[in-house]
């Protein structure tokens, strides 16, 4: 580990040296996704805060209720869409495949559906592909190194805890308009902020509700996330299908700063050692589903991760198991709760869907109001 953050620091230097300074965007990348050093490029980072450690924990790792529950959710809007033959079943930045693994068990008895899926998986990191190998031996799939290479076909999608891993970027209002926020060295060849000129052109990439925020406010944008918004909003004005996104941040779009390290499930200084602790910023849901329904589709919520899984049974679902394995009863609960609770997962988590323009509320979204179809509110 030693080494690995040696060079990143090195390569980083030497970038800096070479050009000055970089946005965090580019360092959140470098940190992350570096091929020889980023965080998610070499090693397992998930697990819990006891046992072997780990730096996070995500939903699917809590408990299979939450793979299980998504995959039930797949099958029944795969049966609204008309049971399509084939179907890409795809999910963004799987992790240890364990979601998937649930998914597809929970579903493996519903006739015709196993047969009419094309597994993807979209996986940057060499490791973690090894990993997902490991958890569905069992299955056909392909990995896919970005959104851009998903095929033309009926889709379904889910991403939980992925967009937090795309990088940001920060800019701060100033007396004479927005600045970005950059990463310098210092006299002492350290890692550090600073602040760019500000530009008037900074402002039209502000979400539009923020653009006049008080002076020292803090906004940041993830235009990797606005793509793929766009992407899966373009395939669904085209295509039968669905995309799920699972993630932690506010329903609007809200000032930050939010960009935050964790190792051994602690906070961490950003800046300090890349490549050994994990970087996540919180996701603009509001800025996700305008991106996506300007580009042709309608987008359900954002709900709460609680009211998600109660609609889609997770009780239910709790009790069964309990019920099969009555020692493991304590367990199933405080899982549950743990997902579900407005003090834990249930209320920071939101459930974002986006569909075709035509497509009732799938399940999980029935009692919102009349869903965001329209466009952005634009320039
Ligand atoms: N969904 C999993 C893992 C979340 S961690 C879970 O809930 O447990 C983020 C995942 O996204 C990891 O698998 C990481 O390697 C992958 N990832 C991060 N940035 C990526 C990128 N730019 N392209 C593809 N995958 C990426």
């Amino acid at each position: 580990m030693a080494m690995v953050i040696q060079s990143l620091l090195d390569h980083l230097r030497t970038r800096l040296t070479r050009e000055g300074a970089m946005t965090v965007a580019d360092f959140m990348g470098e940190a992350l996704t570096h091929p020889a050093s980023g965080y998610y490029m070499h090693g397992d980072p998930f697990g819990a805060p006891s046992a072997a450690g780990g730096d996070f924990i995500t939903a699917p790792e809590i408990s299979q209720m939450f793979g299980e529950l998504l995959g039930i959710w797949c099958v029944d809007t795969w049966m609204r869409l008309g049971k399509p033959d084939p179907c890409l079943l795809v999910e963004l930045g799987p992790g240890r495949g364990t979601l998937m693994a649930d998914a597809l068990r929970a579903t493996r008895l519903v006739p015709g559906f196993h047969d009419a899926l094309k597994v993807q998986l979209v996986e940057i990191s060499p490791a973690l592909r090894e990993r997902q190998r490991e958890s569905l031996g069992a299955h056909r799939i392909t990995w896919l190194d970005n959104v851009g290479q998903i095929p033309e076909a009926p889709l379904l999608l889910v991403a939980n805890e992925f967009f937090d891993a795309l990088p940001v970027r920060q800019f701060e209002q100033t007396r004479e308009g927005w600045a970005e926020r950059v990463v310098v060295l210092d006299d002492a060849g350290k890692l550090t902020f600073a602040l760019a000129a500000p530009s008037p052109a900074n402002r039209v990439l502000i979400p539009a509700t923020l653009r006049d925020a008080a002076k020292g406010s803090l906004v940041e944008i993830c235009p990797a996330a606005l793509n793929i918004a766009a992407f899966l909003g373009h395939r669904l004005a085209r295509q039968p299908g669905a995309a799920l996104i699972i993630d932690y941040g506010p329903a609007a779009s809200t000032p930050g700063p939010t960009l935050q390290a964790l190792r051994r499930h602690k906070r961490h200084d950003v800046l300090e050692a890349p490549g050994t602790a994990d970087l996540t910023a919180h996701v603009d849901f509001q800025s996700l589903a305008q991106g996506a329904t300007a580009a042709g589709c309608t987008a359900h919520g954002p709900v709460t991760q609680g009211t998600f899984l109660k609609a889609l049974g997770i009780e239910v679902r709790a009790a069964q198991l309990a019920e099969s394995a009555p020692r493991a009863a304590a367990a199933l609960t405080a899982a549950r709760k743990r997902l579900t609770d407005p003090t834990e997962m249930g209320e920071l988590f939101k459930v974002l869907a986006l569909t075709p323009r035509d497509m009732p509320p799938p399940a999980g979204f029935e009692s919102l109001s009349p869903p965001l179809s329209s466009h952005g509110e634009g320039g």
